[in-house]
Formats: C-alpha cells, structure tokens, sequence
C-alpha cells in the first residue's frame, strides 16, 4: 500500500533559476509528500513539463533565455499542458504585472519573497480546485485500478476483462471500499429496483468477478462476509 501511494504523490515542476530558492522549496514540498522536478531555465521548462506531465507548475516569471510569461503562454498553447494550474512566481507586486500574469495564462501568483507555507498552501488549494474530476475518472483500490473514461480495469498493471454486469459491481465496490454490502443493496444498485433478479444472482457475479480480478498468487479482494454480504477489501487469501 505504502509504494502506491507513493507513486500517486502529486507532481510539482519548479522552474526556477536561483538554486538556493530551488533547494528550499524542493525540501518542503517534498517533506509534504510531493514528487518534485526542477528546470533552470524556460526552454528546459517546456520539456520538463512535457516529460513528466506535473500535476502544478510553479514557475518564476524572470527566468533566462524565455520569461515565465513566455512559458506560460506556450504551456497554455499545448493540448497536454493547457489545464494543468501555474502558479507565478515574481519580484514585482504591481497590480499591472499581476494582470499580466495572470492573461498570459497563470492561475495564481506570489510576489517574493514568500514563505514556503504560503506557497504550499496557495498549490494545495490550486489542486483541489483542479483535482475533482480527476478523482472521478480513476479509482483506484490497492492494486487494482479502473479507468471510467476508458472504460479498462487493471490489477497490478494486467488488463481485466470484464462483463457489463461484473464492471458495474466493481464500480460499485470500488466507490465504496472496505463497507459490506448485503445481496439486496448490491441488487439496488448494479441492477436497479424495478429489475426482478435472485439474490443469488450476486452470488453468481461476485464470482465471475472474482476470477476475473484474481490471478495466481493475487490476494482476493472481494471479502465475503457470511449473512451479511460482499466488501471490496484486503482479506488475507488464506
Ligand atoms: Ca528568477
């Protein structure tokens, strides 16, 4: 559990061409559970954020070679980059620059010097805004994943092939991990009130989603839970 959740820190590019602010706000940010990369200078900028697709970009305005506003504005122009949330970093305060800034594409801005809090606290609100629909095209429990935009169930990496019926339970498992559910609200939800189905019939499901979801070795994520029902969890196989 501890390694996914790493590999699903959200990521920070910080462009920025004085080392020493680097340093510092590579320290914070990571001690908040950021990953974190860094550029010099915009042009570097530009691949970086190509490279590792940030979930933020806090970006100093007066970089060398190509300006924040530059960067920002060609960040803005590319489909992979356009939504992702900048925040500007600047010497100058004046309204005008501010204006500037934030036409050339940025969704906030801090005027130097700053403190690291301020900062931390300005990118975690940026990202709350940015994260809702996010959350709602993956979820993701343990190992297994489901992608609602692509419609694809992974474990581990693998590809799950599931039926329509088995992809709605799992969904509705997935909303709600770890909560037991009785035969007749699984009922409710995956097949609907005005549809006359067998309580067993979810017993049939729950083990064709079974098989689908576990292969050798794998853990058995579906917990039964006798009289009561089925929970999406992390029972022990044996
Ligand atoms: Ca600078």
């Amino acid at each position: 559990m501890a390694s996914r959740e790493k590999s699903m820190a959200e990521k920070i590019l910080i462009v920025e061409d004085e080392a020493a602010l680097v340093t510092l706000l590579r320290y914070n940010l990571e001690r908040e559970g950021f990953e974190v990369s860094e550029a010099g200078d915009g042009e570097e900028a530009l691949l970086r954020a190509e490279e590792t697709k940030p979930d933020l970009i806090v970006l100093d305005w007066m970089l060398p070679v190509m300006s924040g506003i530059e960067v920002c504005r060609r960040l803005r122009r590319k489909p992979d980059s356009r939504a992702v949330p900048i925040i500007m970093l600047t010497a100058r305060g004046e309204e005008a620059d501010k204006v500037r800034g934030l036409q050339g594409g940025a969704d906030d801005y801090v005027t130097k010097p700053f403190s690291p809090v301020e900062l931390i606290a300005r990118i975690r609100a940026l990202l709350r805004r940015a994260r809702p629909d996010r959350q709602v095209e993956t979820l993701i429990f343990a190992d297994l994943s489901m992608d609602l935009t692509a419609h694809r169930v992974r474990r581990d990496g693998r590809a799950i092939h599931l039926g329509p019926t088995e992809f709605r339970l799992l969904h509705y498992l997935l909303r709600n991990p770890r909560r037991v559910f009785s035969r007749e609200q699984l009922l409710d939800a995956v097949w609907g009130h005005d549809v006359y189905v067998e309580a067993r019939t979810v017993d049939v499901h729950i083990r064709r989603l079974r098989k689908a979801l576990n292969g050798d070795g794998d853990a058995d994520l579906i917990r039964t839970v006798r009289a009561a029902g089925y929970a999406l969890d992390q029972s022990s196989a044996a």
